[in-house]
């Protein structure tokens, strides 16, 4: 009897990425899905694919023809398409937080109402960040999957708030003195330098200590929590989290199902393969910072004079709106992109799994979005690591100081030319090289017949299964 679950992501890129990824693995193993986007998510579809039009052409069509029973609606996020949520991201957030979950109740109980699926057999998978999840799942009275997408380590801290409280490293101390934290179930010991950076900052805004707070409250309310992790990479905090939550590693959930087309970047990508295949190979550098962080013109400065003085070939994804006091259109230094003529090629957006899985890439400078270090293990490509918030600080402590396979830039937005030259340098020059592709051996033998994802992945359905039927 097939299970059927209803997904819904969090919209925005890195989160509709693995939540993706775990549709079509759970289709694949015989699951129906119903998976929701905002209107707004979609309508961004639509304009950047030709194939994603209306609910018969949506973004898993070419799943759909490949077998997969994978079902396709939207909601309202309750803005206008056109307006603009970046700008106002904390009255979009604040709406997400407070109003949206009546209409997302609604919204299930009429998939539930109307799909030939009965509602014990009905499952919620949502990102563990969706703020209502818990409440909506107990409401409808649905199996609830917390969906995870970030690493063990990130849950295992923010859930064992408690004892950062009871230690005195959190709220964080006035002094700003390093110290180490050694008293996490599961966790090695971890300098307060490599904290997610809500748990070091003392002025946290309200919706940001409400929607990343609030998910370490909910997800002690889940029946199983889904981590896009890989129990060997962080075998000692699965297990620990093992111990206390329902939890299952089956990540990287992104790469199971390669063959199949899924239109999901939410802006149009260049091209990149005709350049890179112009290039030796390992000698581009990959740059970009993922699809939200924004960063100062100064720092794009720095960035773009440390790429000329490493004289390295590169890509770099400039998003337009990267910089928070300057447009994309001056953000870089006057008469940069002549300078380095085919060196280096700078585009809005890109295909970054297709980039990452050309042997023309030598390393990836990135923000350390959880996405952005997953793919890159799994192409063997060495990590230069420029965290700037949220978890980001701590992947780079798994990247740089757990795996050695890559190097710190730095830490917060002082980076000299010097710095990221003198880094470029030394990532590019395959000291990494070995060991990022003992990982990726790692990565991909997780995935396999019998490997630890593949085989959590088997004992969830399972226990799914004994729960349902
Ligand atoms: N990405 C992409 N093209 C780009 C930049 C990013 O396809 O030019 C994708 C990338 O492959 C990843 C996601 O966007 O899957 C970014 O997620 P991540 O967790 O790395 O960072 P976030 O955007 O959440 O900060």
């Amino acid at each position: 009897m097939r299970p059927h679950a209803i997904m819904i992501p969090v919209p925005y890129q890195g989160h509709i990425n693995p939540l993706v990824g775990l549709a079509i693995n759970l289709a694949s193993r015989g699951f129906t899905i119903t998976f929701v986007n905002t209107h707004f998510v979609h309508h961004l579809l639509s304009k950047t694919h030709s194939d994603v039009n209306d609910h018969q052409t949506d973004m898993f069509s070419e799943a759909r023809k490949s077998g997969l029973d994978i079902r396709y609606t939207t909601i309202s996020d309750g803005f206008p398409l056109d307006y603009d949520r970046d700008a106002n991201v904390e009255k979009f957030w604040d709406y997400m937080l407070e109003d949206f979950v009546v209409q997302v109740e609604e919204l299930i109980r009429n998939i539930v109402k109307s799909c030939d699926f009965p509602a014990y057999r009905t499952l919620l998978i949502t990102d563990t960040f969706n703020p209502w999840h818990a409440k909506v799942a107990k409401n409808c009275n649905l199996v609830n999957v917390s969906f995870w997408t970030q690493p063990a380590l990130v849950l295992a801290l923010g859930y064992h708030l408690d004892l950062l409280r009871k230690n005195g490293h959190y709220p964080p101390r006035e002094e700003k003195t390093e110290d180490t934290i050694t008293y996490v179930p599961g966790v090695e010991p971890i300098g307060t330098k490599d904290l997610m950076s809500f748990l070091k900052e003392a002025d946290v805004t309200v919706i940001l200590e409400k929607l990343v707070f609030g998910a370490f409250e909910q997800v002690r309310y889940a029946d199983f929590i889904l981590l896009n992790t890989v129990q060997e990479l962080e075998p000692k905090t699965v297990h620990a989290l093992n111990q206390i939550l329902p939890t299952y590693a089956i990540g990287p959930v992104n790469f199971s199902a390669r063959d199949i087309k899924i239109s999901k970047a939410l802006v149009q990508q260049t091209d990149c393969t005709e350049w890179l295949q112009s290039k030796p190979p390992a000698s581009v550098l990959y740059v970009s910072f993922g699809s939200f962080i924004q960063t100062t013109k100064q720092v794009i400065e720095e960035i773009a004079h440390g790429l000329v003085l490493a004289d390295v070939n590169f890509i770099w994804v400039v998003r337009k709106n990267i910089a928070t006091d300057s447009d994309a259109t001056s953000v870089l230094p006057g008469g940069f992109e002549q300078r380095v003529k085919e060196k280096g090629w700078i585009v809005p957006w890109c295909d970054q799994e297709a980039v990452l899985s050309h042997p023309g890439i030598g390393a990836f400078l990135t923000h350390c979005g959880w996405n952005s270090v997953l793919e890159s293990m799994w192409h063997g490509v060495p990590i230069l690591c420029y965290p700037f918030l949220y978890d980001q600080p701590t992947n780079r402590k798994l990247v740089v100081d757990d795996w050695k396979i890559g190097i710190n830039l730095c830490d917060g937005e002082a980076v000299s030319r010097d710095e990221v030259a003198g880094n470029i340098k030394r990532l590019m020059c395959g000291e990494f090289g070995e060991q990022s592709k003992k990982f990726r051996t790692l990565l991909r033998d997780s995935l396999g017949d019998g490997g630890s994802s593949d085989k959590n992945l088997e004992r969830f359905v399972e226990d799914l299964r004994a729960k349902i039927l």
